[in-house]
């Protein structure tokens, strides 16, 4: 019984949706799904200065559009849902969601991380009234204000730079005795002249009443705790896979990652995975989109391999 599709890939981040361009490119019947539009959790991020391209850089919601228009062209189909099961069947995978029911020979699984949170008192109930995770979007409403920006890697930093015009004041406040963030993200706070970093601290509670009016912190070297007044607090403490939905679908990692190897082959022959979902991935754009295109071009020649769907045209690096 024919699929009705060749490869679907499930997720429309940089990784999903290099992988399916590609995979459209090399003649796949090619279906993206994406439960919430394209372009992934970089689609608020004012400024990407590290994905090739140009040099002044380009903001995510210009890079998530200008691929999704590359897979249109590419002849890739999109569809809005979120994928909830992948089974086998007798020739391939059965995908489906809450709308989608369909079939393909091979399933390429980009569904990315979501922000881990802190699970401290005020953090819930504050969220959407001064707790947020997007700088770009909520910045302006902090204009003049004090805000707090908890985590010390480059998301902590890109968005508190994305607050630099906005915030009168901004405190970073990180755990450890140092920033993880990149040297030029660093080198850009130092010179933002309004970003203070707080080492060594962590964030016990968020207080306030209508809203946000206060963070209250542990120093972690004096035992001490206090409160940094503030009326908006962002929260960029790490990501976690986005894998609850493969059940035991494939083979994870300790860390929840799914494992591959180097084609991007999971441990399921057929099944591929791209971008921040799989172990040990380094986590940047370009490394997404080189997984994406390394999974799409794995995976025609699994169909190849296995004889399954409509014959394939071959590029030559396809094989
Ligand atoms: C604030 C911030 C700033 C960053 N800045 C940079 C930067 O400047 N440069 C850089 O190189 N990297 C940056 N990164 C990292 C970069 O965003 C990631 O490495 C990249 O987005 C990973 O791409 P991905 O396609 O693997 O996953 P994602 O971008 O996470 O995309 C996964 C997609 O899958 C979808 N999805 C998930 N589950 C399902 C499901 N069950 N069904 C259907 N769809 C599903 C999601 O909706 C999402 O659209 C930043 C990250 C953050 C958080």
């Amino acid at each position: 019984m024919a699929n009705d599709y060749d490869i679907v890939v499930i997720g429309a981040g940089v990784a999903g949706l290099n992988a399916a361009i590609a995979a459209a490119r090399h003649g796949a019947r090619t279906m993206i799904i994406d439960m919430l539009g394209a372009g992934g959790q970089v689609i608020n991020v004012d400024c990407i200065d590290n994905f090739p391209g140009p040099a002044e850089g380009m903001s995510g919601f210009e890079l998530g559009p200008m691929l999704q228009m590359q897979a249109d062209e590419a002849g890739v189909e999109f569809a809005l849902d979120t994928i909830a099961t992948i089974s086998r069947t007798e020739t391939g995978f059965r995908i489906a969601g809450a709308d989608l029911d369909l079939s393909a020979g091979a399933v390429i699984i980009a569904a990315g991380s979501v922000k881990r949170t802190l699970g401290i008192p005020g953090e819930a109930e504050f969220e959407g009234r001064g707790v947020s995770h997007c700088a770009s979007c909520d910045g302006p409403l902090m204009r003049g204000r004090q805000v707090c920006i908890i985590g010390g890697g480059d998301s902590a930093l890109d968005e508190a730079l994305a607050l630099v015009p906005h915030a009168a004041r901004i405190t970073v406040i990180h755990h450890g005795s140092r920033l993880t963030a990149s040297a030029a993200l660093q080198a850009k706070a130092q010179e933002a002249g309004n970003i203070e970093v707080r080492l060594n601290t962590v964030a016990t509670a968020i207080r306030g009443e209508d809203g946000v009016s206060a963070v209250t912190v542990r120093d972690l070297s004096a035992g001490t705790e206090s409160d940094i007044p503030c009326h908006g607090v962002f929260v960029y403490v790490g990501l976690a896979p986005n894998t609850a939905f493969l059940g035991s679908a494939v083979t994870l990692a300790s860390d929840g990652r799914i494992v591959v190897d180097l084609d991007m082959q999971t441990s399921v022959p057929g099944i591929f995975a791209a971008g921040d979902i799989r172990s040990r991935s380094v986590a940047h754009l370009a490394a997404s989109a080189g997984d994406g295109v390394t999974a799409a071009i794995s995976a025609v020649r699994h169909l190849a391999a296995a004889g399954i769907g409509e014959p394939v045209k071959h590029h030559a690096s396809a094989g």
